[in-house]
């Protein structure tokens, strides 16, 4: 006789949950039996359009083709984020951070030398948008899927719709994968005597019993720290921004952008994310540099619509972690779990990541918490790995105003990231750097290295000299005749997004 199946009872209907719900129900199959509650009253997020390449695996794992998701979630293909304005430094003020591809082999390495010998005193080409493909496609408005006959691999994310996903996400836990699914307001939990989660409360005497729970609840983190007190360690030192203001706007004319826009403002940047049916704008800010009215002002001049009659959503931000994710019985995700602001959409990465690791372990230890050490141990790490990346960004601005001059100045960096920037400055080999601190796992030394000649941080100009002639530069022609041709086997963003609808 087999054992009766798992139960699985996941809190929260946003993004997170129903992501949980799809992959524990398609991984466990039989073995599991999956609930999800949620409150329509409370509601969700709804904010959060833009994936790293983790979205695709998400996705591919599920069997489900872009051609069924993307076309019902207004969906468009992502290159990579390009940053305008970081840095005043002339030449530089604006760079592309693209995704990875198979091709980058023939052209980060000349990249990276060329920045050493840049920040070394030479007067080379180091921005980097010229030697990425995506880069290039992305200006040229090429998606990232190339001709059947171009076998290299292609890393590449999303923008979508996030309450289209979400509905998408439900109707497939629940008519494909047969997962329950409970409108409800949870209450409170019961405890076993030894702390763990035995059932959700609901209004009236209603129980939820289950073996494990989900904390998908979001901000509210209603296991993980208001039943089970797990306490949330804060990134509010080194990461000062704690509200964002989001607005639509119509869609541009001509050709569909692949790329995220992270333009830097006053007190924090904005963003501009391309939809098939209009564009998702943002600005993400520090609450001590400005107020909200103040905010939806700034945004709305930077987008035109000073006078215009389209809504503004208000939200606050919960910047840091839970110090361990999974505690007992429980596991927090999504916004529960933590969150590291927007600045390179990596919530859903860290959704799908932090899912992963938990079936994997969980199965290895026969559906025990063996391994819960190990694994939060890891997921702890990939935090603070994500948020030091995000926290270069603003440590290495080169902008006037208080709220930037005040991120420059911020002295509470992790020693990692200060060995980075040691490297860096000191003309020491990054890539090898990235390596030795074991943190490539998180960004890589290509992310590292875009990002800080991306702000142009170089010696001086006046102060550089030509390179020897010995040194073995690449030659620039030729990287520009490479990647043009290379190109040639992308096609027009806009007909793969119309491919997806035949
Ligand atoms: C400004 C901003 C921009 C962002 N941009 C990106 C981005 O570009 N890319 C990215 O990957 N992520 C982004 N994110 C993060 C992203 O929005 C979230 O990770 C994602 O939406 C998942 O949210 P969630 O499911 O954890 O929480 P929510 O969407 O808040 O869902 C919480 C769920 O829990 C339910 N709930 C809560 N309490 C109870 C209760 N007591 N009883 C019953 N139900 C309850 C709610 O009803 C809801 O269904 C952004 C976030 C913010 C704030």
């Amino acid at each position: 006789m087999s054992a009766a199946p798992h139960r699985f009872v996941i809190l929260g209907g946003g993004t997170a949950g129903w992501m949980a719900a799809c992959l524990i129900a398609h991984r466990l199959g039989q073995r599991a039996a999956v609930t999800l509650v949620e409150s329509p009253e409370i509601g969700i997020i709804g904010v959060g359009e833009g994936s790293t390449p983790q979205l695709k695996a998400f996705f591919d794992e599920l069997g489900i083709a872009e051609a069924t998701w993307m076309p019902r979630c207004n969906a468009t293909y992502k290159n990579g984020i390009r940053f305008h304005g970081w840095s005043d430094a002339p030449g530089y003020d604006s760079y592309f951070h693209p995704f990875q591809t198979a091709l980058d082999q023939h052209t980060a390495p000349g990249f990276f030398f060329h920045t050493r010998a840049r920040r070394t005193g030479r007067d080379v080409w180091a921005h980097p948008d010229r030697f990425f493909l995506l880069a290039r496609l992305a200006a040229e408005r090429r998606g990232p899927i190339p001709d059947e006959n171009f076998p290299f691999d292609i890393g590449y994310g999303y923008h979508f719709d996030s309450h289209l996903v979400g509905e998408f996400l439900r109707d497939h836990a629940i008519g494909t994968l047969g997962v329950t699914h409970l409108q409800r307001r949870i209450d409170g939990v019961r405890h076993h005597e030894n702390g763990e989660i035995v059932a959700l409360l609901g209004e009236g005497d209603e129980t939820i019993p289950g073996d494990v729970f989900i904390d998908a609840s979001g901000f509210r983190a209603t296991l993980i720290q208001a039943a089970l007190g797990e306490p949330f360690e804060s990134f509010a030192g080194n990461l000062f921004n704690d509200a964002a203001v989001a607005m639509p706007s119509a869609r541009d004319d001509g050709a569909t952008t692949c790329e995220t826009g992270a333009t830097a403002l006053s007190s924090g940047w904005a963003w501009r994310i391309p939809l098939t049916n209009r564009t998702g704008n943002g600005y993400v800010y520090a609450s001590a540099h400005l107020d909200a009215d103040a905010a939806e002002t700034e945004l709305r001049r930077h987008l035109g619509l000073l006078d215009a009659d389209v809504p503004a959503r208000h939200l606050k931000m919960k910047v840091g972690q839970v110090r361990r994710s999974w505690v007992g019985n429980c596991l927090a995700i999504g916004l529960a779990q933590g969150f590291i602001e927007p600045l390179e959409a990596t919530a859903l990465h860290i959704v799908h990541s932090t899912l992963s690791g938990f079936i994997e372990a969980y199965e290895a230890g026969g559906f025990t918490r063996q391994h819960a050490d190990s694994f939060n141990a890891a997921i702890h790490a990939r935090y603070e790995g994500i948020r030091d990346y995000i926290v270069c960004h603003y440590r290495m601005n080169r902008r006037p105003g208080d709220y930037w001059r005040a991120n420059a100045a911020n002295q509470d960096l992790s020693d990692n990231l200060k060995a980075v920037m040691t490297a860096w400055f000191r003309g020491e080999d990054l890539e090898a750097e990235v390596h030795r601190l074991g943190i490539e796992r998180y960004y890589a030394p290509l992310s590292w290295h875009c990002l800080l000649a991306g702000y142009g941080q170089f010696p001086d100009a006046a102060k550089l000299v030509p390179p020897e002639a010995d040194l073995p530069l690449t030659d620039l022609a030729a990287l520009d005749r490479f990647v043009a041709g290379c190109a040639r086997n992308f096609a027009p963003h806009d007909d793969l997004l119309h491919r997806l609808k035949e």
